[in-house]
């Protein structure tokens, strides 16, 4: 099964990715995750990647796509995937089309979350994350059994700087604005599937696979 996921920020993406990945025994690439292994590896695209990051200008596209087509063409990555984080915009969108060509794979569905505003900002605002294991958890939706720590190891829970409401409107901007003519592309496509994702994480779940299917 080749999958995309993609939704606004908080749209609770990073939850159903876990559950999907282990449901479908197929790897979950999140391009977060790719620049961090590519740079830690010191890859040829890798170093670029970093020149760019520590002059605190973003990656360029071209450099991006290089990145995701060399995970893409990995051993795990040919009987499925769950890519995440990409393509961000429509060019992205266009290069992902042609990289999937060049290595022979179809992508069988783009998953769009779709939720509503204020509901973005509520799960953003309480949102926190595990400093030791990245464990996602929300003080609303998605408790941690003790407060500030950890279910799974123990270790501290932090709050990203940028998860605020200041921050979340200019994030809604960008996203609405580059990443939705994305949803337009795949419905063209034909293989976008929009998901109700203003319910709780294990519904949204739920209705991915059965509109999957
Ligand atoms: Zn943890």
């Amino acid at each position: 099964m080749h999958l995309l996921i993609m939704g606004a920020p908080g749209c609770g993406k990073g939850t159903c990715a876990v559950e999907l990945k282990s449901f479908y025994g197929i790897p979950h690439i999140s391009t977060g995750e790719i620049f961090r292994k590519a740079i830690s590896e010191k890859t040829k695209t890798g170093l670029i990647a970093q020149r760019y990051i520590d002059q605190g200008f973003l990656v360029p596209d071209e450099v991006t796509n290089e990145i995701v087509k060399e995970r893409l063409s990995e051993d795990d990555c040919q009987k499925g995937f769950l890519l995440d984080g990409f393509p961000r915009n429509l060019a992205q969108a266009k290069a992902l089309t042609k990289i999937l060509e060049d290595l022979d794979i179809k992508l069988d569905a783009a998953i769009n979350l779709d939720v509503k505003d204020e509901i973005i900002e509520k799960r953003i605002v309480n949102r926190r994350i595990c400093e030791n294991c990245g464990r996602g958890y929300n003080l609303i939706y998605l408790k941690p059994k003790q407060e500030g720590i950890c279910d799974v190891c123990g270790a501290k829970l932090y709050q990203r700087k940028d998860d605020t409401l200041e921050t979340i409107d200019k994030r809604l901007v960008v996203y609405n604005t580059q990443t939705k003519p994305i949803i337009t592309y795949y419905k063209e496509l034909g293989i976008l599937i929009n998901i109700n994702a203003n319910q709780e994480p294990h519904k949204v779940v739920e209705e991915i696979i059965n509109k999957v299917k």
